[in-house]
């Protein structure tokens, strides 16, 4: 798995740019699934049919792409001005390496003359420096988008690399799906689209398939850090369970058949409450006539950084609960 992990967190795939990621995935899963389909906004959907008449019809959702930077202005020496697509934290930007779809490398450069040397630095005073000497030199386009760029280096227990938010939840659908041997349910594997940027995907593609419990598969903060936030969980302790987050509470109901099967097959959990930030669980929660969701989450260290950080015994643990809640009927 650790293979396919660097695969997915070296591709490259800003919302609304996913192809690369979404090809990584459909050569995964063509086999795997009885169909996959991608939808009009580019959700790659892959589905394992109904295997009894009491099997439930479930969505399982992780995004593919990744916050980045969008070119706004190229000037006349050939810096690129950006946006932020998506959570893009500037004090994590200064000096990083970035990527766009053509595979063209830059850094991300600070405004040498602020007004305010001691006022932390915005997107808005940073540019993108493609060693090109020109505009015309300059070989990306206005509305052009980069991610980070950072090859995954593996520190044994623990992974390091860029867009693990949301690659480890795309690697978890994947193996659950290689792993899934028989399940009473429908299983839509949905790796959506445009979550950074708004939960975008997620929602069309939950209206879509209208089914009848629906999980995300995402990242969510630790407080296991120096001076870390007041958070319960902790890389190595396992998935966490989400309760809640900024946009979405959890449907009790999921969460206690999350819990159950867990402590069923001898899995470590630990509960999540998020205060800032979400998942695509809320989209999926509000479409049509409402969704019952929950989220696994697997607890990362600097998130929306190029250098996320997860536990692999986490990670292996959320494919473990994820057949777990596959392999037997549903009551809610
Ligand atoms: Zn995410």
């Amino acid at each position: 798995m650790k293979a396919l992990l660097k695969t997915l967190s070296e591709a490259y795939g800003p919302s609304g740019a996913e192809d690369q990621v979404r090809e990584v995935v459909r050569a995964e899963v063509r086999k795997l699934a009885d169909y996959v389909t991608v939808d009009p906004l580019g959700n790659l959907i892959a589905v394992v049919k109904q295997q009894s008449k009491t099997g439930k019809k479930i969505m399982l959702a992780a995004h593919m792409d990744e916050i980045g930077f969008a070119v706004t202005h190229v000037d006349a020496a050939g810096f690129a001005r950006v946006l932020p697509s998506g959570g893009v934290n500037p004090l994590a930007s200064v000096g990083q390496r970035v990527r766009f779809a053509n595979g063209r490398l830059g850094v991300v450069g600070l405004d040498a003359r602020r007004d305010d040397l001691g006022k932390p630095p915005t997107l808005s005073e940073m540019f993108i420096d493609l060693g090109a000497s020109s505009r015309a030199a300059n070989p990306v386009q206005v509305g052009d988008v980069a991610g980070f760029w950072r090859p995954l280096e593996d520190l044994g227990g623990r992974l390091i690399g860029k867009s693990l938010d949301d690659r480890v939840g795309v690697a978890i659908l994947i193996e659950t799906l290689r792993a899934l041997k028989r399940t009473p349910h429908e299983v839509a594997f949905v790796f959506t689209v445009q979550e950074e940027i708004g939960l975008r995907g997620a929602g069309v593609a939950a209206f879509g398939l209208d089914a009848d419990l629906g999980l995300a598969l995402d990242v969510t903060r630790t407080g296991d850090t120096p001076n870390g936030p007041k958070m319960e969980t902790a890389l190595g302790a396992g998935p966490a369970i989400k309760v809640r987050d900024a946009r979405m509470l959890t449907d009790p109901r999921i969460k206690e058949l999350l819990l159950a099967r867990a402590r069923e097959a001898k899995i470590p959990t630990q509960l999540e409450v998020l205060e800032g930030g979400t998942t695509d669980a809320a989209a999926m929660q509000l479409a049509r006539g409402g969704l019952p969701v929950g989220c696994v989450s697997v607890p990362a260290r600097y998130i929306h950084t190029p250098s996320e950080m997860v536990d692999y015994g986490d990670v292996q643990q959320c494919v473990a609960l994820l057949l777990a809640v596959l392999h037997k009927p549903i009551e809610l």
